[in-house]
């Protein structure tokens, strides 16, 4: 496909412009939440198959890897229609693969004990990081504007776009108004918390992801463009997108546990 995502969920926490600073940040935090929920079975096998490597430091390999992999390039998102009820969601997945699909697939090759160990560590590192890019609602929601990527915005009074801003932006300033904030994201969720976060399917989640893209990042959107972004879309914006972060986290845990805990 031509169009092009150049920024991911990861990025929520990013000082723009880097594509591998912060960003890779974003992603380790998810990972973090995952992390210290995987049972010790899991944790085993994962440490195995990354040669004791964390988590958290491969979180961002698939974006690492995209320019040289370009087969992989759009899996990193769907473009589900703001505008249509929740359903069939394969039709909007082009052959190349979408996030949707290719993360029941990684799951399976996890799983797969013939495949080879390499195979099986790529899988994994793939899971990682598409669980993450799911949960970005412009990795899902689709209002033909390259998932916000044309959507001119001046964000507290400094020209960005709408994908950025939610890539990098609203955290970066959640961070500056809180120190305690990513260390409040990153602490491990309740047993209730979990319970609630983890429920579901991963087509619903990727259904629930377009749901925010629609009643928050596009609801609250002022009209006039390049779009005027403060305090008022930043307070509304923030909460949400705390979430998406948590429900990352403890899904990717409840995966990993499913595929290795057992
Ligand atoms: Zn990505």
């Amino acid at each position: 496909m031509s169009r092009f995502r150049v920024s991911c969920l990861g990025l929520l926490l990013v000082s723009a412009p880097a594509l591998f600073g912060w960003g890779r940040e974003g992603h380790r935090l998810i990972a973090e939440i995952a992390s210290r929920q995987l049972n010790a079975k899991a944790r085993a096998e994962v440490q195995k198959l990354l040669d004791g490597q964390s988590l958290e430091s491969i979180a961002s390999w698939a974006d690492e890897v995209r320019p040289q992999r370009r087969e992989t390039s759009t899996w990193h998102f769907i473009d589900l229609p703001l505008d249509i009820p929740r359903g069939d969601w394969k039709k909007f997945c082009p052959q190349t693969g979408c996030v949707v699909g290719q993360i029941p697939e990684m799951e399976s090759r996890l799983r797969n004990k013939n495949l080879a160990q390499r195979d099986r560590a790529e899988a994994l590192k793939f899971l990682v990081h598409l669980v993450s890019d799911m949960h970005q609602p412009l990795h899902v929601g689709e209002k033909h504007d390259r998932g916000g990527n044309d959507v001119k915005v001046l964000y507290f009074g400094k020209p960005s776009n709408l994908h950025s801003t939610w890539d990098s932006s609203i955290l970066e300033m959640a961070e500056q108004k809180d120190a305690n904030l990513k260390a409040a994201l990153g602490r491990k969720p309740g047993f209730f918390e979990r319970r609630r976060l983890a429920k579901g399917s991963l087509v619903d989640w990727a259904w629930q992801s377009r749901d925010v893209s629609r009643d928050v990042v596009y609801a609250n959107l002022p009209e006039a463009r390049p779009a005027p972004l403060g305090d008022e879309y930043f307070n509304k914006a923030l909460p949400p997108t705390e979430l998406q972060l948590r429900r990352a986290g403890v899904r990717l845990a409840r995966i990993l546990n499913e595929a290795l805990g057992q």
